[in-house]
């Protein structure tokens, strides 16, 4: 079974579902085809205190497990992926590093107002040549005088567009280190959004740095602790990423059970054949395998006895099911799952995000290969 879960993470999931399909699943056909960002619902969904629960109750967070997180997340992913991954991004990478090592001065005037929803966070890793590679980044992080100034260029950062605040990873002599960076800042400009796939309401960009000038005191964590931080962030996203995949899953498999039984053909419901009847089956089994390993990992996350490799298995295990799951739906829809006019299309092209974000599928299997000592 999928196991208990307390009060608290019963509230979180009825809360985030309800907002969802109310909200969120509404929006998402006009806001996709227009690649609209929803700023209105990414208040909502600060309101609602989605963006404070890895936080304490100081800095107007709730300091919820990573269940309730990943129970959150998946509801709204099951509401539109697009809102879902922008303010996942907001909720743990883009706000972290002001958290965990930032001053009061920046928790202050940037992080709590993110916590809200009112401001904008995003984390510039990748490069045009540091994708999977991330020890490879070149951006450089010069001294000068009191301060540094950044040069390089980032890519395929969620939120660059409307962000009002960048965590960037850079290169100084002590090894990789992380710099907030406000938007504004000279030197620091914003590439056109990305025209993507799928997700096209999560605006991604590449970032420009043209010697900005940072003060040291937006140098968060020491010099060279970049890859100590890189190790941090990445499996709660990882974790995270695998509960957004189990909700666009939910969401695939629910339009091609609804289709189904609406659909008839040959005198009788398309769901009455035994070979829909079969990739129902098929499909609901994906999802309960997934949500398993997603709680799971999750759990161990919660107690403190997760790793890396836990972590990779969520991810790998969950996106690569969804994506699975969503084709199926397409195939039960047949041209409808080809059209527009319904949601599966989307589906399938906003899954393959949880495939990529956050480390491929192959990197996943090389750390968990790695932990096992292989
Ligand atoms: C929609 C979207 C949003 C994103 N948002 C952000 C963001 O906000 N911030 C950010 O920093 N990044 C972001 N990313 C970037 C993302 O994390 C990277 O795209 C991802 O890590 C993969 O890098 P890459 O695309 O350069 O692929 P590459 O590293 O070039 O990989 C290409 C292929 O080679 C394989 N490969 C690479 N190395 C190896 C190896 N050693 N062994 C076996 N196979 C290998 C990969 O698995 C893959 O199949 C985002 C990406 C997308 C698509």
């Amino acid at each position: 079974m999928i196991g208990d879960l307390t009060e608290v993470q019963l509230q979180v999931q009825r809360t985030f579902a309800d907002f969802s399909d109310r909200e969120v699943a509404p929006a998402a056909i006009e806001h996709d085809a227009e690649g609209r960002f929803p700023r209105e619902l990414f208040r909502k969904v600060g309101e609602l205190g989605f963006f404070g629960m890895r936080y304490p109750e100081s800095l107007g967070g709730s300091q919820a497990d990573t269940l309730a997180l990943c129970l959150a997340a998946e509801e709204l992913a099951r509401g539109w992926l697009s809102l879902a991954a922008s303010s996942m991004m907001q909720a743990i990478m883009g706000t972290w590093f002001v958290y965990r090592s930032g001053s009061a001065e920046l928790h202050e005037r940037l992080l709590v107002p993110a916590i809200r929803g009112e401001k904008l966070g995003t984390i510039c890793m990748t490069e045009p040549d540091a994708g999977s590679d991330l020890k490879s980044i070149a951006t450089r992080a010069e001294r000068d005088g009191d301060g540094y100034r950044l040069t390089g260029k980032k890519t395929w950062i969620t939120n660059a567009p409307i962000a009002d605040f960048f965590t960037v990873f850079a290169r100084t002599p002590g090894g990789l280190s992380a710099f907030v960076v406000d938007a504004g800042t000279p030197g620091l400009t914003v590439g056109r959004p990305i025209a993507k796939m799928g997700m096209r309401s999560s605006p991604t960009s590449e970032v420009f740095f043209e010697g900005a000038r940072v003060p040291a005191s937006r140098r968060v964590g020491e010099e060279g602790q970049g890859v100590e931080f890189l190790g941090e962030i990445l499996p709660p996203i990882r974790t995270v990423t695998a509960a957004l995949a189990v909700g666009v899953a939910r969401a695939a498999f629910a339009a091609a059970r609804r289709y189904a039984a609406d659909r008839k053909q040959f005198g009788k419901a398309i769901g009455e054949f035994q070979a829909i009847k079969l990739k129902l089956a098929d499909m609901a089994t994906e999802i309960f395998a997934s949500t398993q390993v997603m709680r799971a990992a999750a759990r161990l996350a919660d107690e403190g006895a997760s790793s890396a490799g836990t972590a990779a298995m969520s991810k790998s295990f969950a996106s690569e099911s969804a994506l699975r799951v969503c084709e199926d739906a397409a195939r039960v829809l047949a041209s409808y799952g080809y059209s527009t006019d319904y949601p599966v299309e989307r589906y399938l092209r906003d899954v393959r995000f949880t495939l990529i974000g956050g480390g491929t599928p192959e990197m996943l299997k090389l750390a968990i290969a790695k932990e096992l000592g292989c």
